[in-house]
């Protein structure tokens, strides 16, 4: 374990404050600070950038972002057994961590952060996924976050970057891929965790792009996307005939086959269909 700073180790963080794992909470811990600078690394140059963490957890992600020269990191936990533990580190590092107690769906960070933001946060996976939904689905683009920097459960990841043709090929993967860029950028096995999670974790890394990458309305090219996924087996003139009367002509003028299914069209092809619909 490394120092990159003059705070204890996290097993004795953890032992001193009585962190046991809990799952209701997704606790699963990574305790090698190597890893945690690591990660923090994958979230760019954080100097003058304020990053937001979701579940510091006993704070090792958190020393890294703080190490690798974070304006100010702004954490938010749910469990209030961490906050004797994060306080030290807001101590060590002259205040530049601000904690709040609370759980993130609830809470607004933007009252406590200035531009440029970055986020970064091994997420717990009860509400990962959730929480990228709404980041990738703001009212006003480009988004409050320049880059997100996510651990998540691979096969989640494995979503977010997938390419038309896959499995693994979605709605996870539209959404992110058509305002941002979206790469794998570390992969992990259970064993990276204290307690191990029962499958493997990739960290993904995600930049905010100026403009999308192709015209669409994001309210409908959402509504789209969630229908023809929804029945991804069915051929999208079945799939989409709830979303309008006349699919099948719009269909055909966004140059998309109605017998298609929506596994088979790239991102460029639903934003055709959204800017058919919204006509
Ligand atoms: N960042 C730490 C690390 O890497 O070791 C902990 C990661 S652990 C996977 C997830 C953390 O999120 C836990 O500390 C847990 O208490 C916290 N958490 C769970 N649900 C939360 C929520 N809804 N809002 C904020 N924090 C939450």
């Amino acid at each position: 374990m490394s120092a990159i700073d003059t705070l204890p180790p996290l097993r004795d963080v953890i032992a001193e404050h009585g962190l046991s794992a809990r799952k209701s909470l997704g606790q699963n811990f990574l305790l090698d600070l190597n890893l945690t600078a690591k990660i923090a690394r994958q979230a760019g140059d954080l100097t003058g950038c304020d990053v937001l963490e979701i579940g510091p957890g006993p704070g090792g992600l958190t020393r890294g972002l703080l190490s690798q020269g974070a304006r100010k990191v702004l954490a938010i936990e749910k469990d209030h057994r961490c906050l004797p533990a994060l306080q030290q580190i807001s101590d060590a590092y002259d205040g530049r961590l601000q904690v709040i107690e609370g759980d993130a769906l609830d809470i607004n960070p933007l009252e406590h952060l200035t531009p440029p933001i970055r986020i970064a946060a091994n997420l717990p996976y009860n509400v990962g996924t959730e929480l990228l939904i709404r980041w990738l689905t703001p009212k006003a683009w480009p988004p409050f976050w320049q880059s997100l920097t996510l651990m998540f459960q691979r096969e989640v990841a494995e979503r977010i970057v997938a390419q038309p043709g896959s499995k693994a090929y979605g709605r996870l993967a539209i959404l992110a891929q058509w305002r941002s860029t979206a790469n794998i950028v570390i992969n992990l096995p259970p064993s990276a965790f204290t307690p191990p999670p029962k499958v493997s974790s990739a960290v993904v890394h995600l930049t905010a792009l100026e403009k999308p990458r192709f015209d669409a309305d994001a309210k409908t090219l959402e509504r789209v996307v969630a229908a023809a996924f929804n029945q991804r087996r069915k051929m999208l003139r079945a799939a989409l005939k709830g979303v309008a009367p006349d699919i099948e002509d719009r269909l055909q003028a966004a140059g998309i086959k109605p017998t298609d299914r929506a596994e088979q069209i790239p991102l460029e092809g639903f934003c055709a269909l959204a800017r058919e619909i919204a006509k």
